[in-house]
């Protein structure tokens, strides 16, 4: 026989509500809710796109003046690419992907501003 948390009233070993107040019966023990979900604690795999990203983007600041910036905007969709994979399956690997992501955009501006100042210099001589 168990008793109600609230008014103490009697109750039957398996009743869900308190017949008295109403108020639901402590069940909690074997509720399911407790049971942890296994499988969870497996290590996650690194992300290769983000990898890639942040390896390009390193690739695109040392050599950005040859490319005009499509190394740095290779990075950067590779970079997206591998947070994207990275939310959806769980992976390792989110730092190099914004740090990829960052690199990549900065360098890809800086190399659009240096096309665009050359582009410019071209037009007035
Ligand atoms: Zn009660």
């Amino acid at each position: 026989m168990k008793y109600c948390t609230k008014c103490g009233a009697e109750l039957l070993d398996d009743a869900v509500l308190c017949p008295r107040c109403g108020s639901l019966a402590d069940n909690s023990a074997n509720n399911g809710l407790g049971v942890r979900s296994g499988g969870t604690n497996l290590p996650a795999k690194m992300n290769t796109c983000s990898l890639l990203g942040f390896i390009l983007s390193l690739v695109g600041l040392l050599f950005y003046f040859n490319i005009f910036g499509m190394v740095s905007l290779a990075s950067v969709v590779l970079s997206i690419v591998g947070l994207v994979q990275i939310s959806k399956n769980f992976q390792r690997g989110k730092g190099f992907a914004i740090a990829g992501l960052v690199v990549g955009i900065c360098m890809f501006m800086f190399c659009l501003l240096v096309w665009i100042m050359a582009v410019g210099e071209m037009a007035h001589s």
